[in-house]
């Protein structure tokens, strides 16, 4: 356990699964001498009460962040705009602000329209989640061994990236940096369209007739319950990513498509040697994530 306070007064706005988490860390390490948390309902503040990590909680968001030297957003993407701009000009100057969006450009494109001058917007997105939500669902062990990516623009200020760099190596990240649109492609096809997928076959299944649907969802097997599992996910979250990510996501879906209607041609031709080989090559990148210890 560490005591040493990398910030005075740390405001996570939005309270879900990742800034809970990341709050846990925070108290548990005494990485900042008071944290205040903002969730707009009061349901979810009523949960985070119960949870005892933060210091005060508000159902005021400029309220929130006075006095804060480091801002946290913890908000679907699609939200990123309304909410800053609520508190926005009660921030201090100097503050650092700071997200963990699962999308960098838009956000980056949101902020810089309501952020005064004076604020250091560092863009980051923790890769690590489950499909759970709300603060119950944080722990403070989801970060370790995972990586964080920091989306600097070139008005990124290199004091406030070392800031945010040391809060996540402190949650057990490797942190590396990358240029936001770049960002956005990558994501697009390791986490937006594997979602898209699961989103789809289950959806499938929700469309089938009635008997047949109940037979399957009775004996959901090992690959359609992993797919349930994913398609459980936060439907709000993941409508904003794909509608903030839409150009990556659409050029990413039009080359899996492609790929889909080769396998579909392999199959209906029994085409062997086709279908083996890929799934030859799927065996090595799985062998891959393992190794670098992703799985
Ligand atoms: P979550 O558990 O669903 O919590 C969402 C938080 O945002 C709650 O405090 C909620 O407030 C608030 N919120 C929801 N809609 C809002 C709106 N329209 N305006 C203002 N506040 C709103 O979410 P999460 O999983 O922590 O995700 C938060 C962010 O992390 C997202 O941007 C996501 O892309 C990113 N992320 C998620 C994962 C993951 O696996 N879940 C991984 C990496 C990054 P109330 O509960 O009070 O309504």
């Amino acid at each position: 356990m560490t005591s040493v306070k990398l910030f005075k007064t740390i405001a996570f706005i939005g309270f879900g699964l990742i800034n809970s988490s990341l709050a846990r860390v925070v108290k548990t390490k005494g990485l900042a001498e008071k944290i205040h948390a903002y969730s707009r309902s009061e349901a979810t503040r009523a949960k985070i009460k119960k949870l005892n990590i933060v210091d005060n909680i508000y159902d005021n968001s400029a309220e929130a962040v006075k006095g804060a030297d480091l801002v946290i957003l913890g908000i679907p993407v699609g939200a990123t705009r309304d909410t800053v701009s609520t508190f926005a000009s009660s921030l201090s100057p100097g503050t650092i602000i700071t997200d963990v969006g699962s999308v960098k450009q838009s956000v980056i494109d949101k902020l810089s329209s309501v952020l005064p001058e004076n604020i250091n917007f560092v863009p980051a997105h923790p890769i690590a989640g489950t499909e759970k939500s709300g603060p119950e669902a944080g722990f403070e062990t989801l970060f370790e061994g995972h990586w964080c990516v920091i989306t600097p623009t070139k008005n990124t200020d290199k004091e406030a990236i070392k800031k945010v760099t040391k809060i996540w190596e402190s949650a057990g990240m490797q942190v590396a940096e990358m240029d936001a649109q770049y960002h956005d492609l990558v994501l697009a096809i390791t986490s937006h369209i594997p979602h898209l997928v699961a989103y789809s076959i289950v959806g499938t299944v929700a469309e089938l007739e009635d008997h047949l649907k109940t037979e399957v969802i009775k004996y959901a097997a090992g690959g359609f319950r992993d797919f349930t599992r994913i398609a459980g996910s936060d439907p709000v979250m993941w409508r904003d990513i794909f509608i903030d990510n839409k150009e990556a996501v659409l050029e990413m879906l039009g080359r899996f498509i492609e790929d889909l209607t080769a396998l579909q041609k392999s199959i209906r031709w029994e085409d062997k040697e086709a279908l083996e080989s890929l799934f030859n090559k799927t065996r090595l990148i799985r062998k891959g994530v393992v190794a670098l210890k992703q799985d």
